[in-house]
């Protein structure tokens, strides 16, 4: 069961991922269509000079196709995983290119790679490997610049011997598919040998491979091979073949690969289902230049059992059709290659001699592929819409809208938008204005002279206004957050100095869950307290509860550690989360502060019970007890009914800076 959804799960995925990428280089795909239509049209009209500009147009575009692919992938699938796309695509060109020139996969005239297969293969090669190393853009004003850039290129250079490996990899597999090739024995010129042809490639498509890459050379035999024919039927040495590669492309793709055009005029003829329309209406354009990408992976046909039956049989039965009426000479053999991208009607009539008799069979061919397509695209539907309760074949019709892409497309924009912009604010952090600590006592309602602060980190910008630390999740979300901690304990422990220590004062110091399960941490502390000549007594670590959920060992090794120096720990923000209790079974702490949330409910009897019980703490652990975030005179006064002693809040003071809680500290005093 879980095999089935998990591998349901990958599929939709995989559509979803590829039918977006496709999209974005759609606008490629129908420059390319408009320049060989511009192109035939000026060719036509008697400027051959123009002409030839737009087929150049249409070559290059065709030419950048899979290196385009390759960038689009690479930055679509990044900026899905949250890593940047600067990072990523570098390293997928590398690959790409790496592979493509040393297995000869690159085009003829232009020396450009040109499997997009490849380009696929390595843009996920390489997003995984940059995805699973969290690769982030070097910025030279973060802290941790210098080691991020080691760290970049000691993975890029394991990428590199990774690249060649696939390049070895990818030429076995080409000696291999030579050789199944060979033994498929496919003879696109011969009946059986077509009929098998357009087997493989209807099988290939449905599986999302465009099978005219995977079948290049019998691909490039069969143009050859036609051409060479008709240049012997010209000069009248030789019959005209009526297999021939004009023949596959004028009758076999009508639309596009599966003759689609033939299940797009089914969907708007018969469908009821106003998502399948709007993505047929809105695939009409292309399907009119042969490009029927939107509707193999839009509807999908790509891996949809149901749908893949018709798209292989279609071709196969145009075929027979096809060659059946020109075999009973009703219709011209195909006497020209019109280029791919001609659009059906128009090809049937140039490919046949300029007769009308092509049209007419391409409209039969149409009409016979819609009444094929009918029966699995009404089951098809019916189940996609009736089984409404299956969150599955929801899921599916909703992904199969455009809108739905374009949705996706937008939201992994955000993402990275999003972290672009965390990027930015940090590092202008790091750059401008400075981050201060501010200090808020903790007040002994039993002992007053005893002198106690929290610190609390802020950032003050150039023009001295200040922040608090909303900017934390920032740090945390670039992981940086280890390098802010280790920040805040140096500018503590030279703030500690001016506060009177000797008289007993102690100061408690915020840090993250990656700051206490850093295995250097406690060194780190013992070395900046000895340079700082600060009592490892006078210092008191924080750590919340969300901190401590993950890698209890080292957790607690460091606890233990920071004991063992003198250091106090204390558990924060106790009550707020899940899981209190088995923490403080599991470490030993020697402080618990109870988050301000619990004191919200006390004005109910249950939350004055919940909060008496919790006061209850130090007399089973032994730690001692803080109250955070008294408010008022009824909350200190519930607190110390409870039997609390140390409070906390804005009752007694706010957080200070330096200056002032020094005079804080010397007014306790004189008291
Ligand atoms: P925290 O450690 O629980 O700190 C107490 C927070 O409660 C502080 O907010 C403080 O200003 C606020 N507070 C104190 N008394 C009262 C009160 O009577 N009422 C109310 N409503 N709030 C009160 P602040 O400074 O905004 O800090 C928020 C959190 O950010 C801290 O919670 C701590 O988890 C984190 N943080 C602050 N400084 C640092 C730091 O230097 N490093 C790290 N890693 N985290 C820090
Ligand atoms: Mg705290
Ligand atoms: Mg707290």
């Amino acid at each position: 069961m879980w095999k089935s959804l998990s591998l349901r799960a990958s599929y939709e995925t995989y559509v979803r991922d590829i039918s977006i990428v496709f999209l974005l280089l759609l606008p490629l795909t129908i420059c390319n269509a408009m320049s060989v239509f511009v192109g035939h049209f000026l060719n036509f009209s008697d400027f051959p000079e123009i002409a030839k500009k737009f087929f150049y147009f249409s070559d290059l575009l065709i030419g950048i196709y899979p290196t385009a692919l390759s960038v689009i992938t690479t930055y679509y699938l990044s900026t899905k995983h949250n890593v940047s796309p600067m990072v990523v695509v570098p390293y997928a060109l590398v690959m790409f290119i790496a592979v493509s020139l040393s297995n000869g996969l690159v085009a003829p005239h232009t020396g450009l790679p040109n499997n997009p297969l490849v380009a696929l293969l390595t843009a996920i090669i390489s997003a995984g490997c940059c995805v699973s190393f969290r690769l982030y853009p070097l910025d030279p004003s973060r802290i941790d610049f210098v080691s991020s850039l080691y760290k970049q290129v000691a993975h890029f250079f394991g990428f590199l011997l990774l690249t060649l490996l696939l390049t070895k990899l990818t030429g076995e597999v080409i000696e291999s598919s030579k050789l199944v090739q060979q033994d498929m024995v496919l003879n696109p010129l011969t009946v059986s040998g077509g009929l098998s042809y357009q087997l493989v490639l209807g099988l290939l498509g449905a599986v999302g491979i465009n099978g005219h890459n995977f079948l290049f050379t019998a691909k490039q035999q069969l143009f050859a091979d036609t051409q060479q024919n008709l240049a012997a039927w010209q000069a009248g040495d030789a019959p005209l073949n009526i297999l021939g590669q004009g023949f596959y492309d004028a009758f076999m793709s009508i639309g596009g690969s599966g003759n689609s055009l033939a299940l797009l005029i089914c969907i708007l003829l018969f469908s009821k289902d106003r998502r399948h329309t709007t993505l047929a209406l809105s695939a009409i354009p292309l399907v009119m230049f042969n490009i029927n990408e939107l509707l193999l992976f839009g509807l999908p046909i790509i891996f949809n059992p149901t749908l893949i039956v018709p798209f292989v049989l279609v071709p196969l039965a145009s075929f027979i059709v096809v060659y059946s009426a020109m075999y009973l000479g009703l219709v011209h053999p195909v006497s020209t290659i019109v280029d791919w991208m001609t659009p059906p009607f128009v090809s049937g009539y140039l490919a046949t001699n300029n007769s009308v008799g092509g049209v007419i069979l391409q409209m039969v061919v149409i009409g016979m592929g819609v009444m094929i397509y009918r029966p699995f695209y009404l089951n098809y539907s019916s189940s996609a819409r009736g089984d409404t309760r299956s969150i599955f074949r929801k899921h599916e019709l909703e992904q199969s809208t455009l809108k739905s892409f374009v949705g996706d497309v937008s939201q992994a924009m955000r993402g990275y938008i999003s972290k672009h912009d965390v990027s930015r604010r940090v590092s202008k952090m790091l750059s401008s204005g400075e981050f201060v600590m501010f200090y808020q006592p903790q007040v002994h309602l039993k002992n007053s002279s005893h002198l106690a602060f929290e610190s609390l980190v802020r950032y003050k910008d150039e023009e001295g206004r200040l922040m608090p630390p909303v900017f934390i999740q920032d740090f945390m979300q670039l992981g940086a957050i280890k390098q802010l901690d280790r920040m805040v304990i140096e500018l503590v422990l030279a703030d500690m100095n001016k506060l009177p220590l000797e008289a007993g004062c102690k100061v408690g110091v915020n840090v993250s869950a990656e700051t206490i399960a850093d295995p250097s941490i406690v060194r780190f502390i013992s070395r900046r307290l000895e340079s700082y000549q600060v009592s490892p007594g006078a210092l008191e670590i924080e750590i919340t509860e969300e901190a401590i959920l993950e890698n209890h060992e080292q957790i607690s090794a460091n606890i233990d550690a920071l004991q063992a120096l003198g250091v106090t720990v204390a558990i924060d923000d106790f009550g707020s989360g899940y899981a209190s209790f088995p923490h403080l079974l599991k470490y030993n702490f020697d402080k618990v502060k109870l988050d301000r949330s619990l004191l919200l409910n006390t004005h109910e009897e249950r939350g004055q019970n919940l909060y008496q019980l919790l006061a209850k703490i130090s007399e089973v652990t032994g730690c001692a007890l803080v109250a955070e975030g008294i408010e008022t005179s009824e909350e200190k006064a519930f607190v110390e009914q409870c039997g609390i002693d140390i409070c906390q809040g804005y009752y007694f003071a706010k957080p200070m800076p330096l200056e002032e809680a020094v005079s804080w500290a010397s007014g306790i005093a004189s008291k």
